[in-house]
């Protein structure tokens, strides 16, 4: 099966070095120079299993472009190209539905373990520790690790690949005072290099999915100066 991927990115030399580095690593790149390009696209080559997406385009930007993705398919994993000095497209990127981001310029091997660790989330392929079936059940939640889904109250709740690793490692370490850099290690990866803030920002984007009040977390309770803890 080939291995998808979709970029977006309207600067030509820019796109073709991701492409030819994602080619060498044995990647298949659809490529795309619009939001609307890349939609369309989409939703042609549902096969796509990891996007990614520049933020400054001529016409809808990639924030939108997210969004759009994110209102219809969770599962695919999502990258936003971020400039270096645009800090805060990084937080809004991850808030609107994406996975993670890559800081232009970055080097091929960068950009390669990126996508490398995202599509081996997004194809459900990362090897659970454990039992690979079954269900967790912590009223209101019920999380099934054979179809990875989340139910609250008996109401789906909508994930993405990384949200549910998040809440299956919390299910998993009920009470347990997590780091962050546990976390980071536990959920993306050990050959994983990003940075912790990536953590923080993935989880108050599932805290306004899962929590009653968002603004007073009951569930994901932050331990101040550490990390988080799944607990009551
Ligand atoms: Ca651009």
């Amino acid at each position: 099966m080939p291995k998808k991927v979709l970029v977006l990115e309207d600067e030509s030399s820019i796109r073709g070095f991701i492409v030819i580095n994602l080619t060498r690593a044995g990647y298949e790149v659809i490529e795309a120079e619009s939001g609307e390009e890349a939609l369309e696209l989409l939703g042609r080559h549902t096969d796509v299993r990891v996007a990614l997406l520049d933020i400054m385009l001529p016409g809808i930007d990639g924030f939108e472009v997210c969004r759009r993705i994110r209102a219809t398919n969770t599962s695919i994993g999502i990258i936003m190209l971020t400039a270096r000095s645009q800090e805060m497209d990084k937080v809004t990127g991850l808030m609107t539905g994406a996975d993670d981001y890559v800081t232009k310029p970055f080097s091929p091997a960068e950009l390669t373990a990126r996508v490398d660790a995202l599509f081996r989330r997004a194809g459900g392929a990362v090897a659970a520790s454990g039992e690979n079936s079954g269900e967790i059940s912590q009223p209101p939640f019920l999380l099934n690790t054979r179809n990875r889904t989340l139910e609250k109250n008996g109401t789906r709740v909508k994930l993405t690949q990384v949200e549910y690793s998040i809440m299956k490692m919390f299910m998993e370490n009920p009470g347990k005072a997590l780091s962050r850099e546990e976390i980071l290690d536990l959920v993306w990866g050990r050959d994983y290099f990003g940075e912790l803030k990536i953590v923080d920002v993935n989880i108050r984007r599932l805290r306004l999915k899962i929590e009653d009040d968002a603004q007073n977390p009951i569930y994901i309770t932050t331990i101040w100066g550490f990390g988080y803890k799944w607990g009551f």
